[in-house]
């Protein structure tokens, strides 16, 4: 197996991985959104709300916005020795008191533990006129995107690694202008590829020359991994591979208890 970076920063991840199977490579792009446990608020005890919005679409909205939290730091539910009572190691506190005319937003919800933040603090919750109050406080545990879409880790794709090939004498120079991506340049007066990894197999050029080759590498997966939690891309991805190893262990254990 071999791996390269093309791309990184915080927020996105673009790599190629080559010799695997789609197999493998589905179950990489499944766990990096589904099955890494993210912070994210369940609970909302309403103190005050006499804002124009019910309840349950304020806690909606709570739920969905990103918090910036130490992995390390937290347990699921389930695994704490609390027995999923809640305490400190497995929920964080956070609140929020306000007074309108304002917009409430991400930014003022404070937080009861200095690892938890939210990502953005300019998402607006609901805006409150003259005299009008918001008072709560709210629990965020981890939990898993399968289960809702506010515990997703990422968004992550893939596809085939594209390999891209022009014969310069008889390529049409209409494909430099026809493709979507701009795989090709016409440099001395000669089609050439200069972006192979951008192109999207769309086969335009395909269609419109001779002397231009497109094919999807069988056993190389370009990725593309957008954190959408708290988490950054590359922890998104060593996270996954940690979780994947896992699972094949547990198996692994279970399978040699059953076959002895
Ligand atoms: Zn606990």
């Amino acid at each position: 197996m071999n791996f390269r970076i093309l791309e990184k920063s915080d927020r996105k991840l673009t790599f190629v991985l080559e010799g695997t199977d789609a197999a493998f490579a589905n179950a990489l792009r499944r766990t990096m959104t589904n099955e890494i446990p993210v912070l994210a608020i369940e609970y909302v005890d309403m103190e005050e709300n006499t804002s124009g919005l019910f309840d349950e679409v304020i806690a909606h909205r709570l739920g969905l916005i990103p918090l910036v939290f130490d992995p390390k730091s937290y347990k699921l539910k389930d695994d704490c020795k609390c027995n999923g009572k809640g305490c400190s190691n497995c929920e964080a506190i956070l609140t929020l008191e306000k007074t309108g005319p304002c917009t409430v937003r991400s930014g003022d919800i404070a937080s009861q533990d200095a690892g938890v933040a939210v990502l953005e603090t300019e998402i607006p919750i609901v805006e409150l006129l003259e005299g009008v109050r918001l008072k709560f406080s709210a629990t965020a545990q981890l939990g898993f995107g399968r289960d809702h879409a506010k515990w997703k880790a990422s968004i992550a794709g893939y596809r085939h690694t594209p390999v891209v090939k022009v014969s310069p004498d008889k390529a049409d120079e209409k494909i430099v202008d026809a493709c979507p991506t701009h795989v090709f340049e016409k440099k001395d007066g000669k089609v050439k590829v200069v972006n192979e990894q951008q192109c999207i197999l769309c086969m335009r050029c395909v269609e419109l020359s001779d002397g231009v080759r497109v094919e999807a590498h069988e056993n190389s997966f370009a990725f593309d991994v957008e954190s959408i939690s708290g988490l950054n891309a590359q922890q998104v991805l060593l996270m996954a591979l940690a979780t994947v190893k896992d699972m094949a262990q547990e198996f692994a254990e279970e399978a040699k208890k059953a076959i002895k």
